[in-house]
Order: structure tokens, then C-alpha cells, then sequence
């Protein structure tokens, strides 16, 4: 019998303006909760309406010490970096960002999209790496949302994009370097699922749309919280059989590093000592530019 994790505690996100200023919505890091490890930030992107001309991005800039994992819902960004790549990414498309020793990137709307205006909606996620790979190559997997594996339960009433992890008898195609779940539910009213979350994980849901029951106690997660999980080997994702709407939201889980995070910005290592490197390797063009 799988013990289904309990709620620990239920965390509304801040709204915050992040980059050149576009809104997000971060359930962490914030001041009472630096990080929930091996995450060290969520942010929730808009949903925002941007009208023609007028949406913003992340001009150029560099990170070192960790991965970056973009999740499009809603709208078109395109993607550049010092070391000659270019991705575009539009709705149930992932970039997953190996930044490593060091990259220079930009993330903006798509010069498409910034023309026409539109719903923005997605998703950033900052997942630490171990001390012996925070120096690795930088990689990228950039995942078409068509090509990321999906399943829905017999019933009909759950379906589940799988990003990283495995859910419903589906594995992902998006390697990670620690074990690492990421899963999008969708759970129409009445339905439920048992998603098995290894017990040396921790694990969050964050709520994207809608309410969901969470633990076998009854508590509700409502769009724009989080819900951490307690110890156990499963989490328990309900929807009352009379909820006006289905829910969506983002389950997250990783096995914690348990090591000393030093971050600054864009950089997270384990010292202020590599902070201060990654700084002067950034100013003296270490991580190079974009320049195309
Ligand atoms: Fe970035």
C-alpha cells in the first residue's frame, strides 16, 4: 500500500515583475522559503494579454550553477544564446537549459507574436545541480509539445503531459541529472489520480487552473498556490464530482541535493567564493554573447 503523502503546508504565490518586466507568479524563492530542494525557483508566467507591440522578455543575460526548464502554455517566445543556439517555443512546448558552467542567454516573445499581441502563459523552473555537475557543458533539450509523451486514465478524466518522470505507464524523453518528475495534470471533475513520488523526493503541486484536493485529509489547493507535500511514497490528486471546472496544475518532485546554496542573480553555486568567479568569468566574457 502506497502511503499518500499529507499537505506540510499551502503557500500563495507572489506577483511579482521579473526580466524587462512581465508578471509572474512565484510561489518561491520568497522570504520565508529560499528554495525547496532541488528547485530553487517557480515562476508562473501571465497569464498576460499583451496587446501588439507591447510584450516583454529577458534581453540578454547569464546563468551558471543550475538548469532552467521553460514551459510554454500560451503565446510564442524565441530563444538565443552565446553559444549559437536558437529554439522557438510556443504552446506544450519545453526547453529544459543545462546553463552549467556558463551561458548567455535571451528570452523573448517571438517577433511574430510581439507584433500581433496575445496570451502569454508558461512557465520557468530553476532546478539546482550537484556540485560535480555545476561546471558541466552547457545542453540544451528543446522538446516540441507534440513530441512530449501524454497518457489519460481509463476513465477519461485525467491526462497528464510528462515532462520529466513517469505518470499513468508513460516515461519522458527529457533526460535529467538528478531524478527529477514533472508532470501537467488536467482533472476533470469527479476524477482523481494516485501519482507514486518516491519517499527521498520532495514534492510540490502548483495550481495553474481550478481547485484540487491534495491529500487524503481534504485540503484544497486553489489556483496560484502551492501545496508542499509531507513524507509518504504517493500524492493524491482529487476533483469533487460537482466542481464547476476541471484543474490544472504542475506536479514537481526531486530528490534534494542537501548541499550549500550560494546564489546571486542568475548564479547559484555552492560558495560565495564560485560566485564571485562566476561574476568575473561573466564580466570578462567567459560566458560569451549572443551575436547573431
Ligand atoms: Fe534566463
Amino acid at each position: 500500500m502506497a502511503q499518500i503523502r499529507p499537505v506540510k503546508q499551502i503557500v500563495d504565490g507572489d506577483n511579482l515583475m521579473e526580466g524587462g518586466g512581465f508578471p509572474v507568479r512565484r510561489p518561491f524563492p520568497t522570504p520565508d522559503m529560499d528554495q525547496v530542494d532541488p528547485f530553487l525557483l517557480l515562476d508562473q508566467m501571465g497569464p498576460v494579454d499583451w496587446a501588439p507591440g507591447e510584450a516583454i522578455g529577458a534581453p540578454d543575460h547569464p546563468h551558471r550553477g543550475f538548469e532552467t526548464v521553460t514551459y510554454v502554455l500560451q503565446g510564442r517566445m524565441q530563444h538565443k544564446d552565446s553559444r549559437g543556439h536558437q529554439g522557438e517555443l510556443g504552446p506544450g512546448d519545453v526547453q529544459w537549459m543545462t546553463a552549467g558552467g556558463g551561458v548567455v542567454h535571451s528570452e523573448m516573445p517571438h517577433p511574430e507574436f510581439f507584433k500581433t499581441g496575445g496570451v502569454m502563459h508558461g512557465f520557468q523552473l530553476w532546478v539546482n545541480l550537484p556540485r560535480r555537475d555545476k561546471m558541466m557543458t552547457p545542453r540544451y533539450q528543446e522538446i516540441a509539445g507534440a513530441d512530449l509523451p501524454t497518457a489519460t486514465s481509463e476513465d477519461e478524466k485525467v491526462w497528464v503531459r510528462v515532462v520529466a518522470g513517469e505518470s499513468l505507464g508513460v516515461g519522458a524523453v527529457i533526460d535529467t541529472r538528478i531524478p527529477i518528475t514533472f508532470l501537467h495534470f488536467r482533472v476533470q471533475p469527479g476524477g482523481s489520480v494516485q501519482q507514486i513520488v518516491p519517499a527521498d523526493h520532495n514534492a510540490f503541486a502548483w495550481m495553474i487552473a481550478g481547485d484540487s484536493v491534495v491529500d487524503e485529509g481534504g485540503t484544497t489547493a486553489r489556483e496560484g498556490q502551492m501545496a508542499l507535500f509531507g513524507p509518504g511514497d504517493a500524492v493524491h490528486l482529487s476533483v469533487p464530482e460537482g466542481a464547476e471546472q476541471p484543474a490544472e496544475l504542475l506536479l514537481l518532485a526531486g530528490v534534494p541535493l542537501h548541499e550549500p546554496v550560494a546564489r546571486y542573480g542568475p548564479f547559484v553555486m555552492n560558495t560565495q567564493a564560485e560566485i564571485i568567479e562566476a561574476i568575473n568569468d561573466f564580466r570578462a566574457g567567459r560566458m560569451g554573447a549572443i551575436d547573431f
